[in-house]
Formats: C-alpha cells, structure tokens, sequence
C-alpha cells in the first residue's frame, strides 16, 4: 500500500507519527494509499526549518523571488496531465475538471509572476519641511495555509504562490482526502528554484491544526472549508494573535428573472449544480425563479436535461459529466438530506438516490437529484448539501427573490439571470453576497481580482488572491525622515509646520 508522508527541506519525507488515515479511491470504494498525520513535534520542527529559510527567502529581491513563479508556470503547465489525474485519481472528478483545477491555480501563479509591482510602497517627498515618508510591504515571516479536498491544486496554489511571492515561508496542511497533488506541486516549485525548506507540506488531521494554530512562529493562517471549521480556526488563531482569513462554506442562490433565456438558465443550472458533483463552494445549489410560470418553464427544461447527465469514473472520459463525492460518509449524508427533504414535503422531481454502476458498486456516486417547491424551513434549504442535489424555491417577486437570497446566512457567490439591465444592476448592487454574476452562474472572479464571500462564507479581512492576497500576506511599516539639509531656511520643524 502507498504511504504518503511529508515534504519537507525541499524533499519528500516519511511520516513518523505511526498515525495515518486512509486516502480512498472514490469510484471504486478501495483504500488507495494512507497518508501520514503529523504530531505537534513534526508541525513545530518543520515550522523551525521554514522559520531558517523564510530569512534568505525574503532577502531575495523581488524580481528574482518572481522568476521561480515564472519557471513553476512553466513546469505546471508542462505536467498538467500529470496534475489533473493526481486530482482526478483522489478527488474522483473528470479529467476535464481535474485540468481546471489545475488551470485555475495556475492563473495565480501567473499573476504572482508581477509581484514586484503589487509590492511596491508608497512615498510622500516633502510631508514637512525637509520629512519624507514612505510605506514598504514587508512579508509575514511563516504562513499556514489549510486547504479543502473539493480542489487539491487550485486552493493550495492560490494559498501557496501569493504567500511565497511576498517573501514568506509557508507550512501548506492539504486535505487529507486529497494530499498528493500538494506534494508534486511542492517538488515542481523546488524544481523551479524555490530553496528547501521555504514550502513545507504537512500532512495531517485536527491534531496538526491545532499545532499550526498555537504555534507561536506562525504569523497568519489562510484557510478555506467548511463553516463551522473556519469559524473554530479564525478564532483560535486570532486569539493566539495571528493574522486569519478563513474561507467558509456556501449555498448558492440563482435568480431567474421571467425574462431571462430559459434554455440558457436551465444549461447554466445544470452546469453550475451538478458539475464536479456539486462539491464547489461556487456551485448553485438553489434555483429561484420569479412566477409561476418561470417555475413551470424551468422544471419543464431541467428534468431532460438532468436525466441525460452522466455518472462514472474518471477514467471513463469524456462519457462522464461528473464523478462520485468523496466519502461513503458524504454519499450517506447526501441521500440522508434526500430523504429529508421528501420527509418534510419538497416535490422530488428527479431522485438520484440508491445509484449503482455496474463494475464501481463500491463506488460513492450520487445520482442527480432535483427538488421543486422547496421552502426555507427544510433541511434541504438550510444545510449546504456539497452533492449533485439542485433545489427550486418558488418566489413571486423579484424584491422576494432577493430577499430569499439576502436572508440566507451564506454569502459566497450568487447568480441572476435576466434580459433586464435595470434589474442586473439593482440585484448586483444591493444583494449583500460577495461574488455576483448576472447571466453568468458560477462567478469565480478572474485571478487578478480577488475571490471571496460575506456573512457565513468568510471570516476574516481581505480576499482570497488578487491584490488583497498581497495585503494579507505583507505587513505595512510606514517610516517618517527627517533630513535636516531638506529644511529650508525659515522652515524650522515644528507639529506646527506639519499642520
Ligand atoms: P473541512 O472543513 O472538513 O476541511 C478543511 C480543512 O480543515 C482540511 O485540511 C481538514 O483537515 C481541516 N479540518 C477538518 N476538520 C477539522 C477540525 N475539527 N479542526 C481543525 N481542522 C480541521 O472542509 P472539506 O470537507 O475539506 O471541504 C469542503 C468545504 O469547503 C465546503 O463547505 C465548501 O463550501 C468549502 N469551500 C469553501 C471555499 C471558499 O473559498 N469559500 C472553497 C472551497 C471549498
């Protein structure tokens, strides 16, 4: 059997704990490898170790910290087949979205390859007689970032390449559902001329967590998770004095004006609910539409639609529109909301439970499920399901809809779909979400933006990649001259002077 143990000082290493967990292979059902769980000592020694690198790697200028963006660039892009499988193998996603993944990280590699030029500070010549001021971005020291399973390359890459770009040291803590692809990521930035010991990858569980958390070198902690997660570790973090930004989960709610292109919305719903099977924070896993008769024309569209997509593994190819979810305790807790939602009276249009393909009966796939007439008060509504499971809540209004989507406690992303700009514009400026797209379903901003949500979805200052990924990852030291052959004659300092 596989182990998967650490990397560590520019190198893979094995795990020393004697504590694992199993890595499955979801379309099969079969224990695939086991990855080790790092102690507090293995945490604290590899933080020690990155602590030591993080110095030469912020003395090295900017341009020069780039470079090693631009040949990682290079190498991603060169073993991207290599990257999607590793995804696909461990997270069960078509090959297609497995190279997304990967894609979508690497655009923030690409943006970090100008990180000189979000680096710069700021100056102000002649602030007061013969006084400069000028602000510099100065890097963290050591990092943690904590990803999720659902994208084993693009969150450790959008944690990882700003982090590195800024000149700290980074600890990466990858899912333990999906930990290979940070490891080759590691190898390929070393590769690129990242020196050892500048990006650890720890392996681990809540035990290793909590050391990342009250370890007391590690300056600020980017995560990106469920909920009640990011919630437990922006607290602990924060009282512990570091700097957090902790991503949460979501339960996306797409408007369908009685105006909008019906084909379109229901190709957007499909898409944007059942793709990657529903295990994106970005996925739409409520539909909204405005009147009955938006409703009807909906359902009308959907259910085919729905019935023809298809489930397998990932090896079956371009046959496949989404893979299996990740755990048989997902798939469980995926048909457990199923069957509560028909319990507390939701119509079950298309029911995806007791799904089985002949040869991956061990398999943990979910067929496509799609509930109309779902009310606010159901499970089904209140819980973020991360399956293949789309809900329909009808509304009457526009002003309901919004409201609909403004009550929830998540604010991730939201979509709305209209040919109406007055109302685009309206939904846009007053829907209290942090990602929005009008006729546009998963709005996952382009990575020289930021991403990231409100309310419930984030916890925290500043935004995920973008400029604000550089703000999280630098602090501001603002230095104030004083150059006495600057002062001209007659311009004696005085707080008057500076008036
Ligand atoms: P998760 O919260 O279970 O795990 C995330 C990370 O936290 C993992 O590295 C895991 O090892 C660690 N962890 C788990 N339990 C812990 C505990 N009790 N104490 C300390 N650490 C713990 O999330 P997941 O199931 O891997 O990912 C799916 C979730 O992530 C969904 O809720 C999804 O919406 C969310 N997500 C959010 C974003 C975003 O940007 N907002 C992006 C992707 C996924």
């Amino acid at each position: 059997m596989e182990e998967i143990g650490h990397f560590i000082n520019g190198k893979r290493v094995a795990g020393k704990s004697g504590r694992f967990t199993d890595v499955f292979n979801p379309a099969t059902g079969e224990i695939q490898a086991r990855v080790a769980l790092a102690t507090v000592e293995e945490l604290n020694d590899a933080v020690a170790k990155a602590a030591e690198a993080q110095r030469g790697w912020a003395a090295t200028n900017p341009q020069r910290r780039a470079r090693v963006m631009m040949k990682f660039g290079a190498l991603i892009n060169e073993h991207m087949d290599e990257l999607a499988e590793l995804v696909s193998r461990e997270h069960g996603k078509t090959l297609p979205d497995g190279r997304g993944d990967v894609q979508r990280g690497l655009e923030v590699v690409e943006v970090c390859m100008g990180a000189p030029a979000l680096l710069k500070g700021e100056f102000t010549d002649d602030g007061g007689p013969g006084i400069d001021l000028y602000s510099m971005r100065q890097p963290l020291g050591v990092v943690a970032g904590i990803t999720p399973f659902n994208f084993p390359a693009m969150i450790p890459l959008w944690k990882m390449a700003p982090a590195l770009s800024c000149g700290n040291a980074m600890i990466l803590k990858p899912s333990e559902r999906c930990p290979s692809t940070s490891l080759r990521l590691a190898e390929l930035i070393t590769e690129a001329g990242l020196p050892e010991g500048v990006l650890q990858v720890v392996n681990g569980d809540k035990e290793t967590v909590d050391a990342i958390l009250d370890n007391e070198v590690i300056q600020g902690v980017g995560f990106v998770g469920s909920t009640p997660i990011a919630q437990y570790i922006y607290g602990r973090a924060a009282s512990n004095g570091k700097r957090a930004q902790c991503f949460g989960g979501a339960k996306n709610h797409m408007i369908i004006m009685p105006d909008a292109d019906m084909d379109k919305a229901a190709d957007a719903l499909v898409g944007a609910g059942f793709g990657a099977a529903g295990e994106r924070c970005m996925a739409i896993s409520v539909a909204v539409p405005v009147g009955a008769e938006t409703a009807d024309a909906l359902v009308e569209r959907l259910v085919p639609r729905i019935e023809k997509l298809k489930v397998g593994p990932y090896t079956a190819g371009d046959d496949v529109d989404y893979g299996p979810v990740i755990t048989a305790a997902a798939k469980q807790r995926i048909e457990g909301l199923i069957d509560s939602g028909v319990a507390q009276g939701a119509d079950l249009v298309v029911d995806g439970r007791g799904f089985s393909l002949q040869g991956y009966e061990d398999g943990f796939f979910v067929g496509p499920s799609f509930f109309d007439k779902v009310t606010p008060e159901m499970d089904i509504y209140k819980e973020e399901i991360f399956g293949p499971v789309l809900s329909q809540v009808r509304t009457d209004s526009y002003e309901e809809a919004l409201k609909l989507t403004m009550d929830n406690p998540y604010g991730n992303g939201t979509a709305i779909f209209t040919a109406d700009g007055d109302t685009a514009r309206d939904f846009a400026h007053r829907v209290n979400v942090g990602m929005v797209g009008i006729n546009f379903p998963i709005p996952v901003p382009l990575s020289y933006h930021t991403f990231g949500g409100w309310k419930k979805s984030a916890f925290g200052d500043l935004n995920q990649y973008g400029p604000d990924a550089f703000r999280f990852y630098t602090r501001t030291k603002t230095v104030t001259a004083r150059w006495f052959s600057g002062i001209k004659e007659g311009g004696e300092f005085s707080f008057k002077a500076m008036d």
